[in-house]
C-alpha cells in the first residue's frame, strides 16, 4: 500500500458512504436484452433510440470495411488516417443537419471540446445552459473564455445578459437535455442569437426525433452530434458553414491529436446516417414515437425520467427493477443537480410494446407511475 493508494481509498469510501460509488457491469447483449451477472435484462438504459447497432446493414457495413481497410485508421487524420469513408460520411452528415460542411471527431465529447476550444477565447463570452451535458461545461472550462451560465432554457435571462455583454458571444445549448428529455425552443434561440450577433452551437446528440433547426439568414450554427447514440457507432461530429468546419480542422486539438476513427466505425455510423434519412428512418420514428406515448403521452423525446430526489431512494428503486427484470440506471449527482436523483428510462425503436408494458408494470409495484407520468 503507498500513500497515493490509502488517499484512493478514503476518496472512494466517502463515495460509497454517500451512494456515489459506481462501476461498470458488463451487459452482454446484441440489442435491449442481454445479460447481467447470470440474469437476463432488459435494457431501458442505452442511447441506441432507433435500434441501429443491431441493424444487420449496419453491421455488415462495419464487417466490409474491416475486410477493406483493416481495423484501425493508424494515423491522425491529418497525417495519413483519413479513408474515403471519413470523407463519404462528413458529407452525409453535413446534408442530414442541413450545413456546408461536416467533421467527424473520436467522441461526441471530443466534438464539443473541439469546437468550443476553437471558437471560444479571451475575447469570447460563452453562454451555457444551466444543464448543458459535462462535455459542453468541459469545453467552456477549457476554452478560456468567460462562460456565464443562465437558468434552464430561461430565454428572458438570456436576453438580458447578451444585451449587457459587449464583444463576440456564444450560445451553447442541448437540443434534447441527456437527464430530462425536455427539448430548447431552437427557433427562439436562433433568433435572439441573430439579435445579437452570436454564435449558436446546438449539440444535438439526444435528439432522435428532432427538433432540427432550418437554416436562417444571418445566422452562425454550428451542430454537434455523436456517432454514438441514434447513429449506433462511435463517434461524433460538427456541422456547420464550410469556413467554421475548415477552421476547426486546422485548429481543433481533439480532431488533429488523434487517431481517426476506424474504418468499423465510420462505415457504421454512414450505413446508419443513410438509414435515419431513408423512409425506413421514418418508420423507426414513428415507431420509437409510439412506445413514448405509451409511456408518457406527447413526452418530446427518448428520454424519459422518474425523478426520485434522493440518491439512495433512486439506487434502490434502480436495484428492485433489476430484480424484476429490468435495466434502468440510477442517476445521481454530479451527473444531474442535487436533491434530483432519478430514473433514467430510455426508449429505443427495438423495444417491443410487451418491453414496455413489462416496465410499466414493475414501475406500478414500485408506486412510480405517478413519478412517471410527471416530469
Ligand atoms: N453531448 C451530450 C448531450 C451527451 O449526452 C453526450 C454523451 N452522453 C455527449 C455529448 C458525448 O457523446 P459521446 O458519447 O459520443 O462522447
Amino acid at each position: 500500500m503507498t500513500e497515493w493508494s490509502d488517499w484512493a481509498e478514503r476518496e472512494l469510501a466517502s463515495l460509497r458512504a454517500i451512494s456515489r460509488y459506481r462501476e461498470p457491469l458488463p451487459f452482454d447483449g446484441d440489442g435491449p436484452i442481454g445479460r447481467v451477472r447470470d440474469s437476463q435484462l432488459i435494457s431501458f438504459a442505452s442511447n441506441d433510440y432507433l435500434g441501429l447497432a443491431s441493424h444487420p446493414q449496419v453491421k455488415l457495413a462495419a464487417l466490409s470495411a474491416i475486410e477493406r481497410f483493416g481495423t484501425g485508421a493508424l494515423a491522425s487524420r491529418l497525417v495519413v488516417g483519413t479513408r474515403s469513408l471519413h470523407v463519404e460520411l462528413e458529407a452525409e452528415l453535413a446534408a442530414w443537419n442541413l450545413s456546408e460542411r461536416a467533421l467527424v471527431f473520436s467522441s461526441g465529447y471530443s466534438a464539443n471540446l473541439g469546437a468550443l476550444t476553437t471558437l471560444g477565447g479571451q475575447d469570447v463570452t460563452l453562454f451555457s445552459d444551466e444543464l448543458n451535458h459535462a462535455s459542453i461545461i468541459d469545453g467552456c472550462r477549457l476554452a478560456k473564455a468567460r462562460t456565464v451560465i443562465y437558468r434552464h432554457l430561461d430565454l428572458e435571462q438570456l436576453q438580458s445578459l447578451l444585451r449587457q455583454t459587449p464583444g463576440r458571444k456564444i450560445v451553447v445549448t442541448e437540443s434534447v437535455f441527456s437527464m430530462d428529455g425536455d427539448t430548447a425552443p431552437l427557433s427562439a434561440l436562433a433568433e435572439l442569437c441573430v439579435e445579437h450577433g452570436a454564435l449558436l452551437v446546438i449539440d444535438s446528440a439526444h435528439a432522435a426525433l428532432g427538433p432540427k433547426l432550418r437554416p436562417i439568414a444571418g445566422l452562425e450554427v454550428l451542430h454537434v452530434g455523436t456517432l454514438s447514440k441514434t447513429l449506433g457507432s462511435l463517434g461524433g461530429f460538427v456541422a456547420g458553414s464550410a469556413r467554421l468546419i475548415e477552421l476547426l480542422v486546422n485548429r481543433a486539438r481533439t480532431f488533429i491529436f488523434t487517431t481517426g476513427l476506424s474504418p468499423a466505425d465510420t462505415a457504421a455510423a454512414l450505413a446508419a446516417v443513410r438509414i435515419v434519412q431513408s423512409q425506413e428512418g421514418e418508420q423507426l420514428r414513428a415507431r420509437l414515437r409510439s412506445l413514448i406515448d405509451m409511456l408518457r403521452p406527447g413526452h418530446p423525446s427518448a428520454i424519459v425520467p422518474v425523478i426520485l430526489g434522493d440518491d439512495a431512494a433512486a439506487v434502490t428503486a434502480a436495484s428492485q427493477l433489476r430484480a424484476a427484470g429490468i435495466h434502468v440506471p440510477a442517476i445521481r449527482p454530479p451527473t444531474v443537480p442535487k436533491g434530483t436523483a432519478r430514473l433514467r428510462v430510455a426508449l429505443s425503436a427495438s423495444h417491443t410494446e410487451t418491453m414496455v408494458g413489462t416496465l410499466q408494470a414493475a414501475l406500478a409495484q414500485l408506486n412510480l407511475v405517478a413519478s412517471l407520468k410527471h416530469a
